[in-house]
């Protein structure tokens, strides 16, 4: 059982995994370069454990103790006693090798080092790696402390013990894991795109509006969510660049061409819930 486990990136991934490791009884290094987003992780920590505690899914004590074994931390090198360390950072191929770079000196030899890139390439992500073989892909879907697939990801370097390594951390944390070729989007990505493209080009050609998708989608074909709420809950920021992505690494695929208003929207700042605001207005930033 793997007692020491590192998350990179405190946003609304990684504050999720947080708490689902930390629930399950690991105690969770988590690190960030922004201070700021560390304390508001916590805070959103709290609230989720709170809204547990409500709903009578946990218990006062189990949340306490959980709270307690996550540990905010701005150096690097505190990740050092992990056994698996897990990035959570921008959707960016040269930001994340550049971190596989600094991990690889800061941690153990032993240490797995995984990615919960939606699109990227593992098997780019830990070429520059000395020893390519101990990164895996570790892909959880929002809300992380929720949802229970994760999806992991076999680089074509990656060995076949640190695949099972993972496959057992991520039950053990409560999550139903699924070994995935190492191809852009994988599996559910590849699945979810056109939910998105196609809402976002009915809307694009005034066929209907936002909330008229999100109800047909919901009403009519049984979604819990419409595909314009799910934008803005996983950050339309974020689904841009998985979309764009995807259609770099497909060589273009028309199948996966983002789309203008997306873009338009991550110019404007209006990136979904966490700002306030994206195809939705929210009282409360999450
Ligand atoms: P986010 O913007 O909410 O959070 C990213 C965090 O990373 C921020 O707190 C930022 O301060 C931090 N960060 C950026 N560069 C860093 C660096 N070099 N070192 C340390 N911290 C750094 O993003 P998110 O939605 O949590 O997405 C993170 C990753 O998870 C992306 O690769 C994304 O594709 C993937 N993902 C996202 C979702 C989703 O629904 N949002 C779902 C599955 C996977």
């Amino acid at each position: 059982m793997l007692k020491h486990f590192g998350i990179v990136g405190a946003g609304t991934m990684g504050s999720g995994i947080a708490q689902a490791a930390a629930l399950s009884g690991v105690d969770v290094i988590l690190y960030d370069i922004n201070d700021t987003v560390l304390r508001q992780a916590l805070e959103r920590v709290k609230q989720d454990f709170r809204k547990g505690v409500n709903r009578g899914k946990l218990t006062q004590e189990q949340t306490t103790e959980a709270f307690a074994r996550i540990h905010p931390r701005t150096k690097l090198s505190d990740l050092k006693h992990c056994e698996l360390v897990v990035e959570a950072i921008i959707e960016d191929l040269m930001v994340k090798k550049d971190l596989f770079r600094h991990l690889e000196t800061d941690t153990k030899p032993s240490t797995i080092l995984a990615t919960n890139t939606s699109s990227l390439s593992v098997t780019a992500i830990a070429s520059v790696l000395r020893h390519p073989e101990r990164a895996v892909g570790l892909h959880f879907f929002n809300p992380a402390h929720i949802m229970k697939l994760v999806e992991v990801i076999k680089g074509q370097q990656t060995s076949p013990e640190v695949v099972q390594q993972t496959v057992e951390f991520a039950k053990q944390i409560g999550k139903t894991p699924v070994v995935a070729k190492d191809t852009p989007g994988f599996i559910v990505n590849r699945v979810a795109r056109p939910f998105y493209g196609e809402a976002l080009r009915l809307l694009g050609e005034n066929v209907a509006s936002v909330e008229q998708i999100d109800r047909i989608v919901k009403d009519g074909a049984g979604f819990p969510m419409g595909p314009f709420e799910l934008m803005d809950l996983i950050g339309i920021d974020v689904n841009f660049a998985v979309t764009q992505s995807m259609y770099e690494q497909y060589f273009g695929e028309p199948r996966y061409r983002p789309h203008p208003i997306q873009k338009r929207m991550v110019e404007a700042g209006q990136i979904g819930r966490k700002s306030g605001q994206g195809f939705y207005k929210y009282e409360e930033t999450k």
